[in-house]
This record gives C-alpha cells, sequence and structure tokens, in this order.
C-alpha cells in the first residue's frame, strides 16, 4: 500500500488529507479565523510586575498582552520534584525577556495565560525541556510497557532537568522511533534557545497551534512515501521536521498555486462527507442519521434488483457497505455509539463475514473502535471514541440568516468550492472576470468576511470576481460565469469580491 498526505493551505482555512492508494481515508480541516495559540512559544517581555498577585503582564506580540504567574515560572527546575513546592515569588522585572509558552486561550476579556515551562507533545513523547519529571500517559495501563518506558526514557533524557512523558503511541513504537524523537526535540529545543536569544524583541519561536503539523505528525505511518503541499514556507518547515523526525523517507512535493484537493479529487470526496446518503458501487446505499445521542446507519439495497439470487445480492451490498461504513466513520470523525442496520440475510454465516468486514476494516482506523455480534433483527452495534470534532461541525452550520432548520455549508467551505472552481476559470488568460451567483443567505455570509483577499493577490491580480445574489439558486450551489469582456452589465446589488 502507498499513502500521500496533502496538505492544502488557503488563507483562511487549512485542511490535510490521508490517501491510501488513492482512495481518502482521513480528512482534518481547521479554519484558521480561530487563530488557536495554545502550545506556541513565544520571546516574550515583561511590562508590568503585579507584585501583590505574583505574576505579571508579558508582551508576546498579540492585542492583549499575556498572563504569568509565579507557580508557572519554576526558578529551580527540580524543585518539583524534590518537594513538591511551587514557587510563590516571580523573579522579572519591567523589560525582561521571558521564553514563554501559550497554554490557555485568550478570552474576550482576559489576554492568553502563559507558563514559562515548555511542554511540546510529539507522537511518541511530551517534551518538557525545564521539569524533571518523566511518565507514562494514563492510557497506557500495561504495567510491563510502562516499566519498559520509563527505563528507556530515563535512558535517554537528555539531561536530569529536562522531563519525558511517553503518549499512547509509544506503547507499539519501535524503541529507535521514540530514541529518535527524543533526539529530534534536544536538538529543536537548542535551535529554540539560538532563535530566543537572536530575536531583538517579542516575537513567536515555536508554533503548534497548527493543524498541519499536528495531523502530519499523528498521521504519519511507514506507508507514506510522499507529502503533497501548495505553500512554499510550510513545505520548507515539512521538509526540516521529516529530515530531522523519521527513518524512512518521505518526499515533500512542493505545488505551488495549486487547488491540491481539487488536483486530487478530494474537494468532491469531502462534498460527499456533508450529505446523509452514501451512493455504493454495487447499486446500495447507506444512510447516516445523527441523533444526541447515537448516529443510525441504514443500509438500502436498490429498489430494482435485476439478480436472480436475492440473498447473494444482498450479501455483497452489505458487504460493499461494511467497508463504506468503516470508511465513513473515519473520515467524518463520528464518535460514541453507532448502531447499524444492515438488510436482513438468512444465512447465519452471511450475517458472521459481514461483522468481520466491519471489525477488520475498523481496525485501520487510529481510533479506537469496538464493534459487537449482529443481533436476530440485523443490526450491528458499535462504538468509536470521540476526538476532536466531527467533520460537519465546521462546515455545515445553521444558516445565521433566515434561521432555517436544516444545516447548510458554512461560509468556509462555500468560499472554499468556490475559489476552487474559479482557478479552473481564471486559468484561461481571456478570462478577465467571473460573476458568481449565490442564494441571498450566502451572498450576506460571502459578502461580509475577507474569504477571497489574498486570493486574489495571491494568484490572480487583475482579474475580478463579483457575488450576485438570486433567490432561485439553492443554499449549497453556486453559478458561475467566465467573463471575457471589460465592460460587464450587473445588477445593482452586485458586490465586488476581489
Ligand atoms: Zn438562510
Amino acid at each position: 500500500m502507498k499513502s500521500k498526505i496533502l496538505v492544502d493551505y488557503e488563507s483562511y482555512m487549512c485542511s490535510v488529507a490521508l490517501l491510501e492508494d488513492s482512495v481518502l481515508r482521513e480528512f482534518h480541516v481547521e479554519d484558521k479565523n480561530t487563530n488557536r495559540i495554545t502550545g506556541n512559544i513565544y520571546k516574550g517581555r515583561v511590562v508590568n510586575v503585579l507584585p501583590g498577585l505574583q505574576s505579571a503582564f508579558v508582551d508576546i506580540g498579540l492585542r492583549k498582552n499575556g498572563f504569568l504567574a509565579a507557580e508557572d515560572m519554576l526558578e529551580d527546575r527540580t524543585i518539583l520534584t524534590r518537594s513538591g513546592a511551587v514557587p510563590t515569588k516571580l523573579d522579572v522585572r519591567e523589560g525582561d525577556y521571558v521564553l514563554v509558552q501559550a497554554v490557555k486561550e485568550p478570552t474576550e476579556t482576559k489576554g492568553p495565560r502563559l507558563s514559562a515551562n515548555l511542554s511540546i507533545p510529539g507522537r511518541y513523547v511530551i517534551y518538557m525541556p525545564t521539569i524533571d519529571f518523566v511518565g507514562v500517559s494514563n492510557k497506557i495501563t500495561d504495567e510491563g510497557a510502562r516499566d519498559k518506558l520509563l527505563a528507556l526514557l530515563n535512558k535517554y533524557r537528555p539531561s536530569q532537568h529536562c522531563g519525558l512523558i511517553a503518549r499512547t503511541a509509544a506503547k507499539d513504537a519501535r524503541k529507535s522511533d521514540i530514541i529518535d524523537e527524543i533526539e529530534y526535540f534536544a536538538n529543536s529545543y537548542i535551535s529554540l534557545l539560538d532563535k530566543y536569544r537572536a530575536s531583538p524583541d517579542v516575537s513567536l519561536l515555536y508554533s503548534d497551534g497548527n493543524l498541519i503539523f499536528r495531523t502530519v505528525r499523528d498521521i504519519l505511518n511507514s506507508t507514506v512515501d510522499e507529502i503533497v503541499c501548495n505553500s512554499p514556507a510550510i513545505s520548507k518547515q515539512l521538509t526540516e521536521y521529516l529530515e530531522q523526525n523519521l527513518a524512512h523517507p518521505v518526499k515533500v512535493t512542493l505545488m505551488q498555486d495549486t487547488d491540491v484537493l481539487k488536483k486530487f479529487g478530494v474537494l468532491g470526496e469531502v462534498e460527499k462527507l456533508l450529505r446523509h446518503k452514501v451512493e455504493l458501487s454495487n447499486g446500495g446505499s447507506i444512510v447516516i442519521d445523527y441523533t444526541e445521542a447515537l448516529t443510525v446507519i441504514d443500509v438500502n439495497s436498490a429498489k430494482f434488483v435485476g439478480n436472480v439470487d436475492h440473498e447473494q445480492t444482498v450479501f455483497e451490498i452489505n458487504c460493499e457497505a461494511a467497508k463504506e461504513i468503516a470508511r465513513q466513520l473515519r473520515l467524518r470523525n463520528i464518535g460514541g455509539m453507532i448502531v447499524i442496520d444492515f438488510i436482513d440475510m438468512h444465512d447465519p454465516m452471511h450475517n458472521a463475514q459481514v461483522v468481520d468486514i466491519l471489525s477488520a476494516e475498523t481496525r485501520k482506523d487510529r481510533t479506537r473502535t469496538r464493534v459487537l455480534p449482529m443481533t436476530e433483527l440485523g443490526l450491528v452495534q458499535m462504538t468509536r471514541k470521540k476526538t476532536g470534532s466531527e467533520i460537519q461541525s465546521l462546515l455545515l452550520q445553521p444558516c445565521s440568516h433566515c434561521h432555517a432548520a436544516a444545516r447548510t455549508q458554512s461560509p468556509i467551505f462555500m468560499a472554499r468550492r468556490i475559489k476552487a472552481q474559479l482557478t479552473d476559470i481564471f486559468a484561461d488568460p481571456m478570462c478577465t472576470a467571473a460573476v458568481v451567483t449565490v442564494n441571498p443567505c450566502v451572498f450576506a455570509d460571502l459578502s461580509k468576511g475577507e474569504w477571497f483577499d489574498s486570493f486574489a493577490g495571491d494568484r490572480y491580480s487583475g482579474k475580478r470576481v463579483y457575488l450576485v445574489s438570486d433567490a432561485g439558486v439553492a443554499p449549497n450551489s453556486f453559478r458561475i460565469g467566465a467573463k471575457s469582456t471589460a465592460v460587464l452589465s450587473l445588477p445593482d446589488s452586485a458586490y465586488l469580491l476581489t
């Protein structure tokens, strides 16, 4: 099997996709407007010390100053394990520079919470360069495995003042991979300190808030031989990361100015993930319904079945459905309890085989799943651990204008789809403008945001894109007209996007 990771970097939305033998298996997306900063490491400057509160406000280059408390700034690195005591005195003065990490997101009223005790998560370990502590994730319960990992971490930690915690993935990892990662962190920390010293003023030194690195780190496996990315800066960072951190070679291919999701056929697949119904290749379909407590999946046969052997046809559809259900759960990141209603079969052997296929397919999932045997009524219950957000919650939302009951595609995803088509249209040099016609609700959203700002500057300077409202267009669709004339006749309400 050969796998590829796609990294699609757009000005407001970035996504990471995993393709196994060209089949989409995982899709992760982040709205960059959310600007997560937790995990980022900064060179900060103390602007104000509050002696009574034993805390300080630190400028890290954001709108609001960060908040650093005495307990998050250990003077003596070994103090935690020696006495369990935490410092009560903050030893900084106004104007001092400090190396700090954001540990809590800012809110409307408060700046981000900072800590001087850094903690950097990798695939196998969490690296804590300023704390004397070695531990193993609570999720690893096997005593033997815990002892082995503790011994390994103790042996290979870069110094006595450096802390390490083994993550769940460390349990099944090769020893050499864990050691490589520790070494990588030790080297990165040295270059981080160099960067800190070299920076003349407040600056961002390291970013973990980035979906791309978090995801690539977590989904990289030995079958991945290529990462395709459309951002030169990210490609460079990925290459550096892989060179230092990975035993087997992974090629990073830069496809600048390319819509990577479109090129590899992922955009259309993602759109399908937002629908209830998924068509199967052999005539059947599955319908996915979300309720508060559980997800219900119904397997259906085609209305007209031309095959004489009904049992065999149904069996084949159920087998295909089992594979597709496992894939959909992983792609949509559906967690919690799931009940699947397969089409009734008479042969108990067939029932068992369908459950076997479902179990085997779900084992390919990084997220833990459990499949129970089929009940007499042909129902299969299963669970899948909840991790992160389901894809629907990111790409679908209730309309804020008409308050329709059905959720529709979010502006972020509509804009992404429109851009993909604009890329095609503007590939023709004769085309100087495009008119995008959308539903009034979509018009209201897209004419507000900055969805298309950098798009024009980056790729199509000089081309114009107009947005036009039309109630005849369904909320999840749009029409695009390419124009090559200088003078356009447009309705008064037309909005110039770029
Ligand atoms: Zn609406």
